[in-house]
């Protein structure tokens, strides 16, 4: 670890006030309803812990872990479910909470995963977005921030299971 380098690419206070924006909007889209957040472990947790408390709704919240195989920055694009939700999304509002979409290739195949169980609605809030690497056509519905191609640790995202507990985002240059 001590040959990686770190840059700061969005601060505390950025993301801060991004978190607090985008529940702004998703509590005035959600008014009126108790959706069901479901964070994808673990990289999200941090995200959906902020997020939640700035909601104005009351809501209910569920995990899920998915798996692309191997340690290596770079996606390989085979998903598994790693653990399942706790509970049936049946005539729900889902709004699933991810960290970063990168190729799309995740959210592609849990949103498929996720409709067959026929909940109310679904839609996609992810705090960061690298569209330059889409191998897959995917629009998150909310988004916080759209980063350019990089790999970026930090406030919940890991290299390696290190610096999820870093407060900046930052860009790591291994
Ligand atoms: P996708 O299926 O969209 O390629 O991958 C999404 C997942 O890849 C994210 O949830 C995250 O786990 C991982 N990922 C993609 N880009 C980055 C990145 O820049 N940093 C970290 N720490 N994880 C990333």
């Amino acid at each position: 670890m001590k040959d990686e380098k770190l840059e700061v690419l969005l601060t505390a206070e950025q993301i801060d006030a991004k978190v607090k924006e985008l529940a702004a909007e998703i509590s005035k889209d959600y008014k009126g309803k108790k959706p069901l957040i479901i964070a994808i472990l673990k990289g999200a947790v941090i995200f959906m812990s902020d997020l939640i408390r700035q909601l104005e709704m009351p809501v209910e919240i569920d995990f899920m872990a998915i798996s692309s195989y191997g340690a290596d920055t770079a996606s390989s694009g085979v998903v598994r479910i790693l653990k399942d939700l706790d509970q049936s999304i049946k005539d729900k509002d889902v709004l699933i909470v991810e960290d970063i979409v990168d190729t799309g290739l995740t959210l592609s195949y849990l949103i498929e995963n996720l409709s067959s169980r026929q909940p109310r609605s679904l839609k996609v809030v992810t705090l960061l977005d690298k569209p330059e690497r889409r191998k897959v056509e995917f629009k998150p519905d909310y988004c916080g921030f759209t980063i350019p191609d990089c790999f970026v640790i930090g406030y919940g995202l890991d290299f390696d299971e290190h610096y999820r507990h870093l407060c900046d985002l930052c860009i790591l240059d291994a």
